[in-house]
């Protein structure tokens, strides 16, 4: 036979289905990405370890830090060189304080950092709920000098805020990384008692013991953070080990955090971030679309439906890190060119789905919020903006159901006229367009919601019922 003939007969055999669960299997053992989110109090040192960090690791060229380096020196603020990697505008360096999610990326042994830098200030919450929102795992930065422990955990620190908040937004693995205990001599009992108040504490925010790793470290002397500790700081090396072999260092400990379920086995999803006409395979008559692949599986040839509105089509094409694939999985992003689509037939915020099982669209749900620093307390019908994932749409706090304590799941209150800052509520919402929502305890990525009015994040919250 010749060539158009083959072609033909390739073209209307059915593809073969791969098993993409198999496939994904084959590749496990490559190295695994993690999104990380670095929170704690206001000058505990997290720029400047991260800087550091990043800097040790290779990512950061020695001729930015050292620019960095003459820059603060000039301001009389040497030791914030490493801080400034992180920190991007004049304004922040001027004052001396991380203002917005900084990103960046690092890799380890077996493991490829997206990394959510997450600023300290009390005013800036709302950008480390950004972050955290999107963070598979969590580094708990806590200044071991004298005092500073103390004023960062008890009282008004923030601390405990973040560390809540972190576990409210569902992530269950941290490490804790005990800064600055080069100012205490590296004293072996000022770690313990850091250690054993902050153990307490994490396992009463629903945090297991085996999830949270605790290393002592100096962010601004690069100790213990990349290699483990040696003969250079005979104070830490003498305690800080398990027989004749020193512990693990921070990295390691990043090293060990366990890949999050990738939830293949659940139906298809993929929201939508962009939408363009054609794509890699032609264009005649497809659109492409791209986003993460919030669960489950995509391959060649199947059949994908779009929600809101319920047009669907064929796979033509997939795309991941912009290399052609046959299949994609949860976690990636990749671009999918579906067969007899419109763009206009598929919004920013429309989700791609496998048909048996599609999303839900609603415009009215209940959630668990955690509220932060609204300038007004939050009442029934108050307006707010809806965001999930990439998109937004207007709402209304419709009815609060009830205040309750984070730890027990309790009720404390029935029927509030307002919620107050650092409270938790159930509340049900009302929104003007269809959201695509999943429940929580079913589907992540898709039960989490941020709650903003006048361009400040009020609200985190994870989403508990769906009402149509
Ligand atoms: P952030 O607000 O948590 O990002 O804190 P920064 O990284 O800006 O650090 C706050 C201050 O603590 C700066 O003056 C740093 O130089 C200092 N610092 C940070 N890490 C260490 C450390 O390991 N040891 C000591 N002695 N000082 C540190």
């Amino acid at each position: 036979i010749d060539d158009t003939a083959e072609q033909e007969a390739l073209a209307i055999k059915p593809r073969r289905r791969i098993d993409v669960a198999a496939e994904y299997a084959k590749t496990q053992n490559q190295r695994q990405g993690l999104n990380l989110v670095v929170v704690g109090h206001v000058d505990a040192g997290k720029s400047t370890l991260m800087g550091h960090l990043l800097y040790a690791l290779g990512q950061v060229s020695e001729r930015t830090v050292k620019k960095f380096e003459r820059e603060a020196e000039k301001i009389g603020k040497g030791s914030f060189a490493y801080a400034w990697v992180l920190d991007e505008t004049d304004e922040e360096r001027a004052r001396g304080v991380t203002m917005d999610v900084a990103t960046s990326t690092f890799e380890t042994a077996h493991r490829q950092f997206t990394l959510l830098d997450a600023p300290g200030h009390r005013d800036f919450v709302p950008n480390m709920i950004s972050g955290a929102s999107r963070a598979d795992v969590a580094m708990l930065v806590v200044d071991a000098s004298t005092g500073e422990f103390e004023s960062g955990f008890d009282g008004d620190g923030q601390t405990r805020e973040h560390t809540q908040l972190v576990r409210a937004l569902g992530v269950r693995q941290v490490v804790v990384a005990v800064n600055k205990l080069d100012t205490v001599g590296w004293s072996e009992d000022r770690y313990a008692e850091i250690v054993s108040r902050l153990q307490g504490f994490m396992q009463a925010c629903g945090f297991s013991n085996n999830d949270v790793r605790f290393v002592p470290v100096s962010g601004l002397d690069g100790v213990n953070l990349v290699r483990r500790v040696g003969s250079e700081v005979p104070e830490l090396a003498a305690w800080y080990r398990d027989g004749s072999a020193t512990r693990p260092c921070l990295v390691e400990l990043l090293d060990t955090f366990a890949l999050p379920e990738r939830t293949i086995k659940s139906p298809f999803r993929l929201a939508a971030t962009d939408v363009f006409r054609g794509g890699s395979a032609g264009s005649a008559g497809s659109v492409s679309i791209s986003g993460r692949i919030a669960q489950g599986t995509v391959q060649l040839g199947e059949s994908v439906v779009v929600v809101p509105g319920g047009v669907s089509g064929i796979v033509r094409a997939i795309d991941v890190n912009f290399e052609p694939r046959d299949w994609a999985v949860a976690g990636d992003e990749a671009i999918v060119q579906v067969q007899g689509l419109d763009p206009l037939q598929v919004p920013t915020g429309a989700v791609l789905c496998a048909p048996e099982q599609p999303i839900t669209a609603v415009t009215r749900f209940e959630t668990q919020i955690a509220v932060f620093e609204p300038k007004v307390p939050i009442t029934n019908g108050f307006p707010v903006l809806v965001h999930i994932q990439s998109i937004s749409v207007p709402g209304t706090v419709q009815r609060i159901i009830e205040t309750f304590d984070p730890r027990t799941g309790e009720s404390k209150r029935k029927r509030p006229r307002h919620i107050r800052r650092g409270a938790t509520a159930r509340v049900e919402i009302v929104t003007e367009s269809k959201l695509c929502l999943e429940l929580f305890k079913d589907a992540k990525e898709l039960g989490r919601i941020m709650l903003r009015r006048g361009g400040e994040t009020i609200a985190a919250g994870i989403v508990t019922a769906l009402h149509g």
